[in-house]
């Protein structure tokens, strides 16, 4: 459809023709939590409550881990050709494609971001990743070993079984879809579970996978608090796998659940802090400033790798800080997530808002300097808006240079050159992604050798496809999302060797 039909009517229409699918889907079908229990989930930009939404616990988790169990075990998709599957796949990727419009204002109206985001980011990464995964399924090999003449040995590459996945509300649809491709593609059964900010996307990407030729039961959706619903699937002992994105804090809980457990594997997508490196010998600065502010300020700051600390060569500092806060004045239009010209919706909910205004709060106090933002939307009372902040002379020590805030606040810590920046950006807990702007290469090199990150971007920041890996070093966490090494952490190898005497 043509860019021009996405008007602020066109999508506020959209939004009060939809259906919403607020129970749990388990087995094909929708069902009510045991216990006539629910939540309502907020829309951020008004206040209003959206929908009431099933409020799963253990009953509803150990009804869906049966469930997929059995699918299981049935071989219906862990057992089908594999051209069937991928076939079932590719179909379930065109179908979101199809429901592109609706995707769009589920996710919008749950979590503030804005509706274009939507279209031109989560929609095609989720279709893209669904896609991706699809083409390996019959690409995945094992391997037969050489042994001595007597024996055959061979390897196989076999599903887990039932994998939990748990995500988060940031990019609720394509973090599910990140995870389902590898998850499905190697025929496992799946539980999902969304997060309790964002659930209403997540019945239609079920209901799209029957629709699509899967077998019921195989991908079943369970929703409800992280305490609950979200702590049932992880402690289940008939779980082989949790696949989740989310909190450092989440993550190694996860941990502990399955040694609490059944030691099912935990594969933990988690927070980050990631440096921007800006070196005075670039030579496009406008260039890196554009990157710069969409870096921080893009999903509403609410990213993981979002590019809070922004490390900048002394000898430039001032001219980038000039340019940095022009830009985001250029760029960045607070206002209602569904009008096409909002590039910065509200943040998730008004708790979270008060949690980043705290640390705007926490960066004053520390002795930061606010250059911009700091406030809230006037014209929008009820709405959690936060405008992009910015803070110069920072110090990495202080909390908002160590603290993933997760909202749009960007620091701006000044550095001699890249030795200094490499230590500083070194300096936390967390190690997802990380960029440098330089024409020099050796410094370039030894930036992308010593930084302590899963994603290093050169003169670049957030570009990348489906080859490359998306995954931390350090409390960021041990899992990999797109690229091929996906794949593996949903399959676990056997080794079968026979006889020949
Ligand atoms: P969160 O950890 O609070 O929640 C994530 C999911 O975990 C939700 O579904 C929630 O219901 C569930 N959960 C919460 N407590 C639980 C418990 N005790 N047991 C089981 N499940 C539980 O995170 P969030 O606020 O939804 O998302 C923001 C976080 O996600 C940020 O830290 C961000 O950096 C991270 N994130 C990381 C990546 C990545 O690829 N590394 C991508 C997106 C988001």
């Amino acid at each position: 459809m043509d860019a021009s039909t996405y008007t602020l009517d066109f999508w506020r229409s959209k939004a009060s023709g939809l259906k919403f699918r607020t129970q749990h889907f388990i087995d094909g079908a929708y069902v009510a939590s045991a216990d006539g229990r629910t939540y309502p989930t907020i829309n951020p930009a008004t206040g209003a409550t959206i929908a009431e939404v099933a409020r799963g616990g253990a009953a509803e988790i150990d009804r869906a881990v049966a469930v997929a169990r059995k699918a299981y075990r049935s071989g219906a998709w862990s057992r089908m050709d594999p051209r069937a599957r991928m076939a079932v796949l590719e179909k379930f990727s065109t179908l979101i494609e199809a429901h592109a419009e609706e995707f769009a204002v589920l996710d919008s109206l749950d979590m503030g971001k804005p509706v274009m985001d939507m279209m031109n980011i989560d929609i095609p990464g989720s279709v893209t990743s669904l896609k991706f995964f699809a083409e390996t399924i019959d690409k995945i090999e094992g391997a037969v070993t050489a042994t001595a003449a007597n024996a055959l040995h061979y390897i196989l590459r076999q599903p887990l079984g039932v994998v939990g996945l748990i995500v988060p509300w940031n990019y609720p649809l394509m973090m599910a879809a990140w995870k389902l491709g590898p998850a499905l593609a190697t025929g496992n059964s799946v539980v999902l579970k969304p997060a309790e900010q964002s659930p209403l996307s997540a019945n239609l990407l079920a209901e799209l996978f029957i629709e699509a030729g899967g077998p019921a039961g195989v991908f079943n959706v369970v929703h409800g608090l992280g305490e609950e619903a979200g702590k049932a699937l992880a402690l289940h002992n008939d779980v082989d796998k949790i696949g989740f994105t989310g909190s450092t804090e989440v993550g190694k809980l996860l941990m502990i659940y399955a040694g609490q457990s059944n030691m099912k594997r935990v594969s933990t997508e988690c927070g980050g802090k990631t440096p921007q490196i800006v070196l005075g010998d670039y030579d496009d600065l406008d260039t890196a400033v554009t990157y710069a502010v969409n870096g921080i300020y893009g999903n509403q700051g609410e990213v993981c790798n979002a590019g809070s600390r922004i490390l900048v060569e002394k000898r430039i500092h001032d001219d980038f800080v000039e340019r940095f806060t022009a830009r985001t004045r250029e760029n960045f239009v607070l206002g209602d997530p569904l009008d096409p010209a909002t590039t910065i919706g509200p943040l998730v909910t008004a708790s979270h808002q008060q949690r980043v205004l705290s640390y705007i709060d926490i960066g004053r106090k520390e002795g930061a300097a606010l250059r911009f933002g700091g406030g809230t939307l006037a014209s929008s009372p009820k709405g959690a808006f936060v405008e992009p902040t910015l803070f110069t002379g920072v110090d990495n020590g202080m909390r908002i240079a160590r603290e993933e805030i997760f909202g749009p606040v960007a620091a701006i810590i000044p550095v001699e050159g890249i030795d200094d920046a490499i230590e500083i950006a070194n300096d936390s807990i967390y190690g997802l992604a990380a960029s440098v702007w330089t024409r020099d290469i050796s410094k370039a090199h030894r930036f992308a050798r010593d930084i302590e990150a899963g994603v290093v971007w050169v003169n670049c920041f957030d570009h990348g496809d489906m080859t490359s890996i998306w995954g931390g070093y350090k409390q960021t966490g041990n899992g990999r999302d797109k690229c091929l090494e996906a794949l593996t952490q949903y399959t676990q190898t056997k080794s079968v060797w026979v006889n020949l005497d």
